[in-house]
């Protein structure tokens, strides 16, 4: 059987380390380096150069020269937005079939998929690892499904099996050894170049749990060249206070500047002080000579280390720990490297840090010790995942039944019955949908399916079981099936389209933001539904010939009608009063209908309606 190797792919460099003589080891090239750069460049003959080779030709051949094709995988135009300034290629979007979506990068007149791009990156460390055929390949905490189908993909292209495609923070908490102990929890302190990730890990009896993850997309290393940038262009006199600002620059000399900031912070991870040389540049034609202590360091960075600390506290509630419950912190990330970094991670903790690996290379160990666990020669550990964001399905009026909520550990499963709204549905529309506010309008659409062939019957008869499927990948499969004919339809979501990790953070921060808003409309839906299922049965008893209904009795179930009618007329969610208007109109409706219904017990349709509460009717309606 060939060997697995443990694939760390990532968006500026790449790695691969295997096992050798029982441990993880990274694999280096002739020059003794680790990384391979995440950069391809096709030259106008022979074929594309991907790691250094490529690299080399970035200011040569810009054009031709793509970085960073992890941004682009598993997603759409949309997604991307404005973020699509950091690729200088031309990039359309093209129809896969089944409405999929794909994304493709104009180069020298050839277009080419994200994921073709990435298995270039991967041959070439399939060739460095010797060939091997089979893989685990990391990804961050929130890649969503799309994202993690597309690199699986990449790896089917490149000659790859992907056994495993596992989380990065989870790959790095594995390579510092920590699921030995055999009970515990562990935070995984990620600072890396563009992004940062803190994840709460859970150890029992040697099955490793990831409780919560939390991040931010916009917090690295970068952000600390800049706020040096800034820092030094304020000693040459100017004053950038935005980012923004920083554009308005030269870009030669704010390369150079960018270069200038992140030796500076290499050096201060290592000196009491160091010293700049700004070159001769317009703004400053002498020159400039900058001597930079530790603690001026310290005070510009401060704000940036307590951002990460605030996101460490927001995945500690989630995972419903203080950090006094936590009983190791593993750091990873070349940010990592910065002593305030340690000391106050450490303080935050309450416990001091492991730094024993390279930052760098913590995740392809990991993963490497994934494959070997997955070949069988760690029988102890069991690696489980967390889901990013809740699964559900869309329900009548638009609201969403969540079937599986976020950070619920992977693999998961959940079913539950749905039922008809309307008379003699023979066919329902099951449309899935990820996010965590109340309505669909608010999440995102990952795809539907229909369920046809369901024998006419009375609303609510119908039971229609929909299980939710995600395996160990994070892949979906929802099915459907109705209990009383056996129809049976399913879907397994190639989702059309993908998810940045700042739409996952904004799309769970929204969720805080909107709650009460959500609950009302929500409500509100739910309500609606039910007032109009109760009228349509009322109607249809109230039309039955032979039937005696006083015309007394008729007057008031009439009026309490018209009452539910009038209080259904309003969308504003402004207040809780309008959802207790229609809630009590929709009681009354129920107590005054209750005696008729009883003497027409016999009836199915008003069998439900007699013995079933208000409440028990208002969720899962498939419209
Ligand atoms: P990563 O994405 O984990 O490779 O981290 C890369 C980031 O780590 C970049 O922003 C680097 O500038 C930063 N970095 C690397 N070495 C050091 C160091 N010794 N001190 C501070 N930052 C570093």
């Amino acid at each position: 059987m060939s060997e697995i190797v443990g694939i760390d792919l990532g968006t500026t460099n790449s790695l691969v380390a295997k096992m050798i003589d029982g441990k993880p080891v990274v694999l280096r090239g002739p020059e003794g380096n680790p990384l391979v750069p995440s950069v391809i460049s096709f030259p106008q003959k022979g074929p594309p150069l991907v790691g250094e080779e490529a690299k080399a030709r970035s200011l040569s051949d810009p054009l031709n020269t793509l970085f960073s094709v992890k941004r682009l995988m598993g997603r759409t135009l949309s997604d991307l937005g404005g973020e699509l300034g950091f690729i200088p290629q031309g990039i359309t979007e093209h129809d896969a079939g089944e409405g999929r979506k794909v994304l493709c990068v104009d180069i020298q007149g050839k277009k080419r998929t994200p994921e073709e791009l990435s298995a270039l990156i991967l041959k070439e460390i399939r060739h460095r690892a010797g060939n091997p055929t089979r893989a685990v390949i990391t990804v961050p905490a929130h890649f969503d499904e799309s994202q993690r189908q597309a690199t699986r993909d990449a790896g089917k292209i490149a000659g790859l099996e992907v056994l495993r495609i596992i989380n990065e923070p989870t790959a790095a908490a594995l390579a510092y050894g920590l699921d030995r102990r055999r009970k515990g929890t562990i935070a995984v302190y990620d600072f890396g170049g563009g992004t940062f990730d803190c994840t709460i890990l859970n150890l029992d009896d040697g099955v490793f749990r990831v409780l919560s993850t939390g991040g931010d997309t916009r917090l690295g290393g970068d952000d600390i060249d800049r706020a040096l940038m800034r820092f030094l262009l304020a000693r040459l006199g100017q004053n950038p206070h935005q980012t923004e600002a920083l554009n308005d620059f030269d870009p030669h000399f704010l390369q150079s500047l960018r270069g200038l900031a992140e030796q500076a912070k290499i050096a201060l991870s290592e000196a009491p002080d160091t010293v700049v040389e700004i070159p001769a540049y317009p703004i400053a034609p002498l020159g400039h000579r900058e001597r930079i202590t530790q603690p001026e360091f310290e005070e510009l960075i401060l704000p940036l280390v307590k951002r990460s600390l605030d996101r460490c506290r927001v995945a500690l509630r989630d995972a419903q720990k203080t950090p006094q419950q936590i009983d190791e912190v593993a750091l990873v990330g070349g940010s990592t490297r910065i002593p305030l970094v340690r000391r106050l991670v450490g303080e935050f903790f309450g416990r001091k840090p492991h730094t024993e690996l390279n930052p760098d290379e913590a995740v392809a160990l990991g993963a490497a010790i994934q494959a070997d666990i997955l070949a069988g020669n760690r029988r102890q550990t069991l690696l489980l995942d967390v889901l990013p964001l809740s699964l559900g399905i869309v329900t009548l009026g638009g609201a969403v039944s969540k079937l599986i909520h976020r950070n619920t550990t992977i693999p998961a499963r959940a079913t539950e019955r749905f039922t008809t709204a309307v008379d003699n549905q023979t066919a329902v529309e099951i449309t899935i949908v990820q996010g965590e506010r109340e309505l669909a309008k608010d999440c995102r659409d990952l795809g539907r399916f229909k369920l046809s062939g369901i024998p006419p019957m009375p609303s609510q008869m119908a039971q229609v079981d929909v299980t939710f499927l995600v395996n160990a990948d994070g892949l979906l499969t929802v099915t459907a099936c109705e209990k009383r004919s056996n129809q049976e339809a399913r879907i397994s979501i190639k989702p059309s389209h993908g998810l940045s990790d700042e739409e996952v953070e904004r799309m769970v921060l929204e969720s805080v933001d909107h709650a009460h808003e959500d609950f009302r409309a929500r409500r509100l839906i739910e309500l609606k539904a039910k007032g109009a299922i109760l009228i349509s049965h009322t109607r249809r008893t109230l039309d039955r010939t032979d039937l005696d209904i006083p015309s007394g009795e008729r007057t008031q179930i009439e009026s309490a009608v018209v009452l539910v009618l009038m209080a259904s007329q309003t969308d504003d969610i402004t207040s809780p009063e309008p959802g207790d208007r229609l809630n009590d109109a929709i009681n009354h409706l129920s107590e005054v209908t209750l005696a008729l219904a009883t003497r027409v017990m016999d009836e199915t349709a008003l069998k439900v309606l007699a013995s079933r509460k208000p409440d028990q009717v208002t969720t899962g309606l498939i419209s």
